[in-house]
């Protein structure tokens, strides 16, 4: 198994394509830490099903968006199993509206959980991955953050954002042996995306590959990063959509 002894930690890891994620990693070997905010019950249901497959595997309720409580679940983590090798920053929140309407409170939530979430969890982990001299951070952007979308400035600026600090990291530990990269996901079908594909009957035909993203998609990339085989890759951001943004 590729990822056998590794163990991950993925935000976000009770549904969507975080839930996927974790899923993923555990059938390549990883025991997973399966972060969530607020469902318990389906973050719970994620770590039977990895225990299922054999692999150790935690749920850790933590809001990323706080500082402390990220800490926290990286120490509880690394005290629980010994190290932290793969860390996915997959949580991510949408509160889309047009800037003229958009209040202080739609902008600043989005950036603390989807922007500062990420510094919180990786500063907590870079120490543990340095000591190592080995980690694979992936951060989850969008298409997003590097073409815009209207009614989306809050989402949009946190996912550029992300694709900043991932090159700006991946030169700042490349040398400690860990590789920073991020994937920009197009419309994948999730609970995040549902009210968009409703309303848009024919965003397929947008798509050269007529066909919505699965979360599969998207974490079938995550293994790859997070296993030796991408050990020579860093700091770059993979597009998983379909042909969406050709
Ligand atoms: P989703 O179905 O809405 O799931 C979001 C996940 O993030 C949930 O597990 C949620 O936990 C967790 N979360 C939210 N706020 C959190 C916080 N403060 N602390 C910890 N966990 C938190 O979203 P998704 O579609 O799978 O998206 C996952 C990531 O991919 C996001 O970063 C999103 O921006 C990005 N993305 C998605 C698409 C798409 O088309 N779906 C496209 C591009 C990028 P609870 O279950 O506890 O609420």
């Amino acid at each position: 198994m590729e990822l056998d002894g590794k163990v991950c930690v993925v935000t976000g890891g009770s549904r969507g394509i975080g839930r996927s994620i974790c899923l993923e990693m555990a059938k390549a070997g990883a025991a997973v830490v399966v972060n969530y905010c607020s469902n318990e019950n389906a973050a719970m249901d994620v770590a039977s099903e990895i225990e299922r497959f054999g692999h150790p595997s935690l749920a850790y309720k933590a809001d990323i968006a706080d500082f402390a409580q990220a800490q926290r679940m990286m120490e509880d983590v690394h005290k629980k199993f010994g190290r932290i090798d793969i860390l996915v920053n997959n949580a991510g929140i949408a509160r889309d509206m047009l800037l003229l309407i958009m209040s202080e409170k739609d902008w600043g939530d989005v950036i603390a959980t989807n922007l500062t979430g990420i510094y919180n969890t990786t500063k907590n982990v870079a120490r543990y991955m340095i000591k190592q001299r080995w980690g694979r951070i992936i951060n989850i952007s969008s298409v997003v953050g590097i073409y815009g979308n209207a009614g989306q400035a809050n989402y949009a600026a946190a996912k550029a954002g992300i694709i900043g600090f991932t090159k700006a990291l991946a030169k700042e530990l490349g040398s400690r042996g860990i590789t920073v990269n991020a994937i920009a996901p197009g419309f994948i079908k999730t609970d995040m995306t549902s009210p968009i594909i409703e309303k848009n009957a024919a965003i397929e035909e947008k798509i050269p590959l007529r066909r919505l993203g699965t979360p599969e998609d998207v974490a079938y990339m995550a293994v790859f990063l997070a296993s030796a085989r991408a050990d020579y890759i860093t700091g770059q951001i993979i597009g998983i959509d379909g042909g969406f943004t050709l």
